[in-house]
Parts: C-alpha cells; sequence; structure tokens
C-alpha cells in the first residue's frame, strides 16, 4: 500500500466539498487596511477587536521590552525563563479580572489543554456546548474523560444529562467564537454549584470588549470567582498581543503550575510580549472609547444588515457572521468580496456544523463608519 495515496484521496475529497483551505499572504501589521498578496484590501476578519495589535505605545513597549531582556525567553517558565515582565503581568491580570492569581500560558489552545487535563481525568464526566472551540473539545479528548456535548445555549439539555451522569466540569466558551453569541453563564453556574462542578468560562472574544472596564463576559453577567472558578483568556484577540492566561483561586494556580503538561514542557512565550501586553491592558482599561465605538459600529451594522435584509445570525458582539449555508457558495461570495477589496474569510466545516458555512465578519474599534458602509454597500451588491 502506498502511504501516499490516502493523503492525496483526503486532499481531493477536500477540493470537490469546496472545504480546501489556503493562506492569504499578508505584508502588513494587523489593521483595517491591510496588504494580501500585494493589493490593498479592507479587513473585516481579524479578532483585534480594539485595534491594539498595532497600537504605537504597545509597539514601543514591545521594542524597549526586548531591547531588555532580548527575544527568545530561553526557557520554559519553571527552569529560567519566567522574567518579572511575566510576573508583573500575572499580577495585573489577576487583578483586571478579579481573581487571586493569573498563571500565563504560551497559547489559548495549551491553556485549555492545561486545565482540563489538570481536572479531568479517565473515568470523570466532561460537559461542553456542542459549538465549543476546538481547544476545549480536544482537551477533553486528551484528558480521557467522558465528554458529552450538549445542544447550544442549551441549559436545559445540559440538565438532563448532569441529572445522568455527575459532572466532574462544565466547559464553554463566554462568546461563541464564529456565532457570536454568549453562554448562559449565570444558568451554567448555578447548575455547576447544585453539583459541586468546575465551571471552565473561556473568554477569548469577550475579554477587552464586554464587561466592566472591559474585564470580560463575566463581570458582563456580574459572576464573580465562586460562581466562575475557573477563566481562561487569550492575549491574541482583544488585547492585540499573544498568549493566554488562566485566572482563578490561588489553589487552582498553584496545580496548574505542578501538573498542567502544556505549561511545564514548553517554553516561555517572550518577555517582551509579556511587557507589549501590560501596556495594552492599561489602554483598554483607561481608554473606554474604543469599546464605545466598537458598539456604535456593531449596531451601525447590525441596522444596515437588517435593512438590506442579509441573513444575520443572533450577535451583539463584534463577531457578526452572515449564515451562507453552502461552502462553494461562501467562498465564491468570499472571493467576490476580494475582487473588490474587501477581506472577510469564509469559515466552513468542520470548523462550523455542516451547511452551516458563513462570512464571519468582525468589527474593530480601528473601523470608521464609513468603512463600516462601504461592506454593507459591497454584500448588497453580492448577496
Ligand atoms: C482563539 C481561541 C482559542 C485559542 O487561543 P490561541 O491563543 O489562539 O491559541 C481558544 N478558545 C477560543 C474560544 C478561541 O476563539
Amino acid at each position: 500500500m502506498d502511504k501516499w495515496q490516502p493523503l492525496a484521496a483526503a486532499l481531493d475529497d477536500r477540493r470537490r466539498q469546496a472545504l480546501y483551505r489556503q493562506r492569504k499572504i499578508s505584508d502588513s501589521p494587523s489593521s483595517p487596511k491591510m496588504m494580501i498578496s500585494g493589493k490593498p484590501c479592507l479587513c473585516f476578519c481579524s479578532n483585534d477587536y480594539l485595534g491594539l495589535a498595532n497600537h504605537p505605545a504597545v509597539i514601543k513597549a514591545f521594542k524597549k521590552a526586548s531591547d531588555h531582556y532580548g527575544v527568545g525567553s530561553g526557557a520554559a517558565h519553571l527552569i529560567n525563563g519566567h522574567a518579572h515582565a511575566h510576573h508583573a503581568l500575572e499580577e495585573e491580570l489577576a487583578d483586571f479580572t478579579g481573581r487571586q492569581r493569573a498563571l500565563l500560558f504560551s497559547t489559548g489552545y495549551m491553556a485549555n489543554l492545561g486545565v482540563i487535563n489538570t481536572l479531568c481525568g479517565t473515568g470523570d464526566h466532561l460537559y461542553q456546548d456542542r459549538l465549543n472551540h476546538a481547544s476545549l473539545l480536544d482537551a477533553g479528548k486528551l484528558s480521557g474523560a467522558r465528554q458529552q456535548r450538549y445542544s447550544h445555549l442549551d441549559s436545559k439539555n445540559l440538565l438532563a444529562k448532569c441529572t445522568a451522569n455527575t459532572p466532574k466540569m462544565i466547559a464553554t466558551d463566554a462568546v461563541f467564537s464564529m456565532d457570536g453569541d454568549l453562554a448562559e453563564l449565570p444558568q451554567l453556574a448555578q447548575i455547576a454549584q447544585q453539583h459541586d462542578a468546575w465551571l471552565m468560562v473561556d473568554d477569548a472574544h469577550g475579554l477587552g470588549v464586554l464587561g466592566h472596564n472591559g474585564a470580560g463576559t463575566l463581570s458582563h453577567f456580574g459572576l464573580d470567582a465562586k460562581q466562575a472558578p475557573i477563566l481562561m483568556g487569550t492575549l491574541g484577540k482583544g488585547l492585540g498581543t499573544f498568549g493566554a492566561f488562566v485566572a482563578g483561586d490561588e489553589l487552582l494556580i498553584e496545580a496548574l503550575i505542578q501538573q498542567a503538561r502544556s505549561y511545564i514542557y514548553t517554553t516561555a512565550m517572550p518577555a517582551a510580549i509579556a511587557e507589549a501586553t501590560r501596556t495594552s491592558l492599561t489602554l483598554l482599561q483607561t481608554e473606554s472609547w474604543r469599546r464605545e465605538k466598537l458598539q456604535q459600529l456593531i449596531s451601525n451594522f447590525k441596522t444596515g444588515a437588517a435593512q438590506l435584509g442579509l441573513p444575520l445570525m443572533p450577535s451583539d458582539t463584534p463577531i457578526q457572521p452572515l449564515l451562507i449555508g453552502d461552502s462553494a457558495q461562501a467562498t465564491a461570495v468570499s472571493q467576490q468580496l476580494l475582487a473588490s477589496g474587501i477581506l472577510v474569510t469564509a469559515i466552513r466545516p468542520p470548523t462550523v456544523p455542516a451547511n452551516s458555512a458563513r462570512l464571519r465578519i468582525t468589527l474593530s474599534a480601528n473601523h470608521t463608519e464609513q468603512q463600516v458602509a462601504q461592506l454593507l454597500t459591497a454584500l448588497e451588491r453580492l448577496l
């Protein structure tokens, strides 16, 4: 048997189903105006919701810190890679999220692996929303726990499953990454408390955007560390840099430092990234105008799209997907948009369920009202 043949067949299958993925090459910072394959375009698909990825003060902090710390951290946090910048950022993230401690991870994917595999093991019952991010689902698989997925946003469905088998953990996206809607966190917190289960909240898309001073979706719902004891946040989206953290009680963080393999066996993020993140954290807490402007743009987009009868999904966050359904059609619309100078990537299965391909439009505080109007005009023409 030729070992290459199944690979080629799988790629052919993907092409036939309009599921083949290709990278676009950018030659510009993350910002509304990007250069893609040498052509200027207007970008509506970044997760840099506050426009901090290319903020002059964040860049300056990064440059200054790399003069001090160099580029590489040299080793894992538990060897000699844990710099003062990392430690200070952890303390500031704990303050920001109202928790005892925070622990940096190199990526959100790794943070989710670390938490779930520290707290859940073979035979434990782990419940996840059907539309949770792949990293939560993969973490559950790796843990050997008995993983069950409940219907999206359906706490009744979860409750029924929990009655059959006592949960060890309930894990959820706070803002669903491909849909933009919010988990029913108060109900989930209540169910978790009833069963003395862990509630793990992945706030990759709420942090910086929702809640008091951008403290995230838990703050938006007024939930404290007792009701939602595990918070995972990423730094590469609203905060505009790179990496992730877990915030919670002392005991949780110490357990992760001792046991989370995706924390222990990997090189620490560069200290200059941590230092740049400290600056973006200060900016997002002290300058609320970005969140206000973002809300205005979201409202403009939703009103305009509703007037045009576009297939909006129920979201009030900067993630405003338009449901297309068919993968080939979603790809075609995305290509036509790019031809008219607008970049919106088509999101297809298996990232989203079968027959629910979509244009995942995202807005940023750095967009102008005029750019949003330009997007609406292009969509009107194409859809
Ligand atoms: C992006 C994302 C992650 C992964 O974070 P990275 O830092 O990019 O690895 C985890 N969870 C959700 C919901 C995400 O959207």
